[in-house]
């Protein structure tokens, strides 16, 4: 069973092995925590990226799944790519947002990852309530998280997102 910590913090400034990033399905670049790690990362990621799209994923990365690339000038080995679903009220969409943890997860423990960084995948543009995403995640995580991924660390931007997932936690 891996450790799950929580920090208040930027994930662009972890040291982990794998750092996980609220991507969209274009693996392009966005705002939020896609925009930030493309910022510090440097033009090595997108470019990676861009070879994604021209391979295996041309008509982008499915909501739910992971990719990794590597993590350009992050303190990290590999940044892992994963695409939250957007909140809806008319359909429950939680299975789609706990395949992101599972996932992500999953791509780690295949590039022999011991520490992995998350976000409070889709709480951001994607509009899904922070109490709820925090639950999902943890739940998903303890159930997930595996061999040889030993740290999990959730790294949350601000003090409601931390307060949600230490009442989860
Ligand atoms: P999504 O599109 O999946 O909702 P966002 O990047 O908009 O992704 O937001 C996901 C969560 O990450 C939000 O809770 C947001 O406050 C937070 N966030 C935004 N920037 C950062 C960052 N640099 N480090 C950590 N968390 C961040």
């Amino acid at each position: 069973m891996a450790q799950i910590i929580l920090v208040r913090g930027d994930i662009t400034e972890q040291h982990a092995d794998a750092i996980v990033n609220a991507a969209n399905s274009s693996l392009l670049g966005g705002g939020g925590v896609d925009g930030a790690v493309h910022r510090r990362g440097g033009p090595e990621i997108l470019t990676e990226c861009r070879a994604l799209r021209a391979s295996r994923y041309g008509k982008g990365l499915p909501t739910g799944q992971a990719v990794a690339t590597t993590a350009g000038r992050l303190d990290a080995a590999h940044v892992i790519h994963t695409v939250g679903p957007v909140h809806s009220t008319s359909e429950d969409r939680s299975e789609l947002l706990a395949s992101c943890y599972r996932e992500s997860l999953r791509v780690a423990a295949e590039l022999g990852a011991r520490t992995v960084a998350f976000p409070a995948i889709s709480t951001g543009i994607y509009g899904w309530p922070i109490d709820d995403g925090a639950r999902i995640a943890i739940a998903t995580v303890r159930e997930c998280a595996a061999e040889p991924v030993t740290e999990v660390r959730f790294v949350l931007f601000d003090e409601a997102a931390y307060a949600a997932f230490e009442a989860a936690l």
